[in-house]
């Protein structure tokens, strides 16, 4: 049996914050709204989104989200039963989606995700990551029921973080590597309908890396499209396979090695490039495409030294042990992890 969960809505436009209460209307999920943001979004988007859901008359609830951490998801469970929310607004970057991901997935209520700027695929996956769990990766939720993503607000974020965007997009293509060599040396379940939309996204940040280096025309919405669809692949396929591999587990290792070095998309645009060189593709197109965008390509970049990088390289295998990945085959060792983070450029 294979399931495939998808959301049911995905909103993206300008100033569509305006039409947050209708799409909510349109739904029909309940009308009683919990909404989790941050003090800074709240600020910034607050009072259009709070009106929009007033002039549809739902009954509103607001929380600021806490830290990282699975007792934070536990306080909003909590405060969703006790003001008997019918559904849960996740409103941000990554921490306030993330927690009420998962709280809305623990209380079975319904998960609105209204991201406000283009960080990295959890705005539209299944998957959530927080801190206090007994291992250093995602965990599988539900994917939000609609995703209603403002390109007006999305574009008014800091520029670095839609380059860590850029970075979880590329990072698809040694991702798809990966799952295609668990799949030969495994035989684990591949599907090629979501590894070719995972793919794709990949390739439409490479293809468009001037313009969305130059900031011009469509190029948020390239991103965000691209973010929305590679986490839409990873609920078809049912796994994180798609858009989570070795370079991805290189990422959580840094978590681990150098915490707070470097946001997750631009670690993980780092590990690409490194993971395309084990696995004999262009590594030098990645390289160049992050470059372009201006992500980090260098370790100094996000102030990690070349022994965090080296350290971090040969922890990534032992992440996640059931996955295979070319981690498996590389076998990395303080000599050739050096020497593939110095022949990449990384250190
Ligand atoms: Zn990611």
């Amino acid at each position: 049996m294979h399931v495939m969960e998808l959301p049911r809505k995905v909103v993206v436009g300008e100033d569509i914050i305006n039409d947050l209460g209708a799409i909510l209307e349109e739904l029909e999920i309940g009308n009683s709204a919990l909404i989790v943001w941050g003090p800074n979004v709240k600020k910034i988007v607050g009072d259009t989104l709070l009106q929009s859901l007033e002039k549809k008359k739902f009954a509103i609830n607001w929380e600021f989200s806490g830290p990282s951490t699975f007792h934070e998801v536990e306080r909003i469970q909590k405060l969703a039963k006790k003001t008997g929310s019918s559904f849960i607004i996740g409103v941000g970057g990554g921490r306030s989606i993330d927690i009420a991901k998962l709280a809305s997935f623990k209380s079975k209520l319904p998960f609105v995700s209204v991201p406000t700027s283009a960080s990295h695929d959890g705005i539209s996956s299944p998957f959530a990551s927080v801190k206090g769990l007994d291992r250093p990766y995602s965990v599988v939720a539900k994917p939000p029921i609609a995703i209603v993503a403002d390109i007006g607000i999305i574009s008014k974020a800091p520029f670095p973080l839609m380059v860590s965007g850029c970075g979880d997009l590329i990072s698809k293509l040694t991702a798809v590597r990966d799952w295609q060599l668990a799949r030969d040396k495994t035989g684990e379940y591949y599907g090629g309908y979501s590894a070719s939309l995972a793919l794709l996204s990949a390739d439409l940040v490479i293809e468009n890396s001037s313009e969305i280096a130059s900031k011009s025309g469509d190029s948020v919405r390239v991103v965000v499209e691209a973010l929305i669809s590679a986490g839409v692949a990873a609920g078809i396929a049912g796994s994180s396979r798609p858009c989570s591999g070795s370079e991805h587990l290189f990422s959580h290792a840094m978590d681990i090695v150098a915490p707070g070095k470097g946001m997750h998309g631009e670690k993980c645009g780092m590990g690409t490039v490194m993971m395309a060189k084990l696995h004999g593709l262009d590594y030098k197109q990645v390289r160049d495409a992050l470059d372009r965008i201006g992500g980090p390509t260098k370790a100094s970049e996000i102030g990690a030294s070349e022994e965090e990088i080296i350290r971090a390289l040969i922890l990534a295998r032992e992440i996640r042990k059931e996955r295979y990945t070319i981690l498996n085959e590389a076998n990395l060792t303080e000599q050739t992890a050096g020497t593939l983070a110095r022949n990449t450029g990384v250190i």
